[in-house]
């Protein structure tokens, strides 16, 4: 399959924002390797963190996060690595993009920020920073295409390309 990995890592890409997106998640990679490949030798998904973790035991743990978990022990080394990293990479272009240039509006009836306009409340926004053509969606889209090319980059380099 030609394009396996680069669907791959956008699957990567897609659980790592989603882990992210949650500030319980313990953002270290080989511990979430770690933990991917305990749930792949006991074939059991932990209810909660255990004590492994220094910030946040016994909280509770989204399926995404545990799937995330297992998809990084699943890749290995190697091309499955880059695949990984590739995810990585997304996620980090999530970050930089929705922190700089992603539309960001102001409600003055909440006094809060939104993405949305008009707000959830139904008071017209005014844009607070960022580009008021570059939302969310547009953020994800891009995230996507960075990870995925770093998949790919990194595939090629650990010797076995993504048509093979
Ligand atoms: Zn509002």
């Amino acid at each position: 399959m030609k394009y396996a990995w680069l669907v791959i890592g956008i699957v990567a890409a897609r659980f790592l924002t989603t882990a992210i997106a949650y500030p319980q998640l313990d953002g270290d990679l080989a511990w979430q390797r770690r933990l991917g490949e305990t749930i792949l030798r006991t074939h059991a998904i932990p209810r909660a963190l255990g004590d492994e973790t220094f910030t946040a035991a016994g909280a509770p743990w989204l399926p995404q996060e545990w799937a995330f978990s297992v998809l990084g022990a699943l890749a290995g080394n190697g091309p499955g690595f880059a695949v990984f990293a590739g995810g990585v990479a997304g996620a980090v272009a999530d970050s930089l993009l929705g922190a700089s240039i992603q539309s960001l509006r102001w409600c003055q009836q909440c006094a809060r920020a939104t993405e949305r306009d008009p707000h959830a409340c139904g008071s017209a926004t005014r844009p607070l920073r960022g580009f008021t053509w570059f939302g969310n969606d547009a953020v994800n889209f891009s995230a996507t295409i960075v990870g995925a090319g770093i998949a790919f980059a990194g595939a090629a380099i650990a010797g076995t390309t993504p048509s093979h």
